[in-house]
């Protein structure tokens, strides 16, 4: 692609010009190439879950070189920029922790020699979700250049772990950073769309015990691989009751692992649990999840099995150890949320065409900000879902400026600029 990202990465020394849609959607064009770049330069920064220091570094130096009013990492290592002082408080979030490229022979290209090519920027990443941390950091620029804030203290948090535990980096913003935002927008990727929410999630452990005994006389024993075999069962039937919803889907429940044990293979299993990985409509919580997930367990004749969430307790790259359990809520904010209804206003405005409002087939961290403490919050993100997690992921450019815009006027139609 042919850009002078020199001239494109020399800050404006010139009055904020009027506010406009216009005037938006003309700086993120003009910015695209560099906006670009530093989309690749955040794809050559390998970030895997909990080792994101490196992308970090990436972040801050963008930051700085944009003039953010103050950058800082906290404890668990999530970058938190601010732009503006004003008394409401809003927040831009986009994770920066990729997963694993997977089996090298399906790409391509190499996931981590990011490039732009045919009018995208190759990489592992540049979808899921560098190119939304780099849109939403680029969009701080704008709203500085153009004068598009004046009422709010906006936090931009590229943070960390996500791919790992969903909502783990706000839970830790929102109790220890002491940040309270009013709205909170995501930049996961929705392929230019604004989404409103998405099913929770938990992953349940289900485990029985039995009587072990010598293999040559099982009748003597109590094997507890027969019991969990007839829960599974049950599980099965279990995911067939479970209720659809007309915005987010069917909640489902499935075993995604099985082990056992006993003193040796020629001796009847004193032990034995199963994984169960459980989506959450609306109206589904843990407590609900769980009690169905018991009387499964009843119903197969095992009501002593033991039923917990399970919990996440990795070190970040900061060596801050934060537990929590594996519970990600459900959510979705209304249809008639004045923050959807601005939403919708600015990238009408701002892109020239109507919104189309859905929901992600995958969890973001709305689990932690809208899920656990209802915060208001809505995302749009450069990229097609489609790409996330897969081999050969890649963002169109295109998609990066009309992020970038469509940030930036969401920012001005709160403060009524435009
Ligand atoms: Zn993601």
């Amino acid at each position: 692609m042919a850009t002078n990202l020199t001239k494109a990465a020399t800050p404006r020394k010139t009055p904020p010009a009027a506010a406009s849609f216009e005037a938006i959607r003309r700086r993120a064009k003009e910015m695209e190439g560099d906006t670009a770049r530093f989309l690749c330069d955040l794809v050559r920064t390998q970030s895997f879950s909990g080792k994101e220091r490196g992308v970090i570094a990436v972040i801050r130096r963008e930051m700085r070189r944009i003039g953010f009013d103050e950058i800082r990492v906290d404890g668990l290592g999530n970058i938190i920029g601010r732009i503006g002082s004003g008394p409401r408080v809003m927040a831009f979030d986009g994770h920066v922790d990729t997963v694993l490229p997977g089996d090298r022979s399906q790409w391509a290209f190499d996931p981590f020699d990011a490039r732009v090519e045919d009018g995208k920027v190759l990489g592992r990443g540049s979808v899921d979700q560098k190119g939304g941390v780099a849109t939403m950091v680029h969009a701080g620029r704008i709203i500085k250049e153009l004068g598009l804030n004046d009422q709010f203290t906006i936090y931009f948090t590229g943070t960390v772990m996500e791919e790992d535990c969903d909502g783990l980096c706000w839970q830790y913003i929102l109790n220890e950073d002491g940040i309270k935002p009013e709205l909170v927008v995501i930049t996961e990727p929705t392929n230019l769309n604004i989404y409103r929410g998405h099913r929770g999630r938990m992953e349940i452990r289900v485990e029985v015990k039995g009587r072990s005994c010598h293999g040559s006389a099982p009748e003597r024993g109590d094997n507890a691989i027969y019991k969990i075999a007839r829960i599974a069962l049950e599980i099965e039937r279990l995911n067939e009751r479970l209720r659809g919803d007309p915005f987010l889907g069917k909640g489902t429940v499935t075993i995604s692992e099985v082990n056992s044990s006993s003193p040796s293979l020629c001796a009847v299993a004193d032990e034995s649990g199963i994984h169960l990985d459980r989506r959450l409509t609306s109206g589904e919580t843990k407590a609900s999840a769980l009690a169905e997930v018991r009387e499964a367990a009843a119903r197969a004749g095992c009501p002593d099995a033991r039923v917990v969430v399970l919990s996440y307790a990795q070190a970040a790259y900061t060596g801050k150890v934060y537990p929590t359990e594996k519970y990600y809520p459900t959510w979705a904010l209304e249809e008639s949320s004045p923050y959807l209804r601005c939403a919708v206003d600015a990238y009408a405005g701002v892109l020239g065409k109507a919104a189309f409002v859905d929901k992600w087939t995958f969890s973001t961290n709305g689990v932690a900000t809208a899920g656990l403490k209802g915060i208001p919050t809505l995302g749009l993100g450069p990229g097609n879902e489609a790409y996330a997690h897969a081999a050969n992921e890649a963002c169109p450019v295109g998609h990066l400026s009309a992020a970038v815009a469509f940030y930036a006027a969401l920012v001005a139609r709160l403060n009524g600029k435009v």
